[in-house]
């Protein structure tokens, strides 16, 4: 009985070990994993992120040129960052918001330029 009205005072009095997350966020380390994002605008659509996905949550729409992701299933390994070829991929240290619903990164990227045009462009 001691022990636990010890203990029940300890809890009352003493410094709390929870935080009232959203209000009150945790400082992050700089190596964290918080956040996965891409610059589409760098990105050449080749597939290779989705290849070495472990969670199989990213999917390249090679033809027409969309990137998506269930960021809900994704692990935070870095693995496709690590193997894009642009490097377009980032993760940043920082937390995502909470979220009432599930949603999907997905990005379009600009249709490619014809290789004539490209070519004429280059001699340019
Ligand atoms: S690996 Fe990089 S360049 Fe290739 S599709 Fe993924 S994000 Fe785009
Ligand atoms: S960080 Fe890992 S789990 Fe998340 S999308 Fe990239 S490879 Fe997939």
């Amino acid at each position: 009985m001691l022990e636990m009205t010890k203990n029940v005072l300890q809890n009352l009095l003493g410094k709390s070990s929870t935080r009232l997350y959203p209000f009150t966020k945790r400082e992050t380390f700089p190596s964290f994993r918080g956040t996965l994002d891409i610059n589409v605008d760098e990105c050449i659509f080749c597939g290779t992120c989705a290849k070495k996905c472990p969670s199989q949550c990213i999917e390249v729409d090679i033809k027409g040129r969309v990137w998506t992701c269930d960021t809900f299933a994704c692990v935070y390994c870095s693995n496709c960052v690590e193997a894009c070829p642009t490097q377009c991929m980032t993760m940043a240290p920082a937390t995502k918001p909470p979220a009432g619903a599930k949603d999907l990164l997905i990005y379009k990227g600009k249709p490619k330029e014809p290789k004539e045009k490209k070519a004429k462009a280059k001699a340019e």
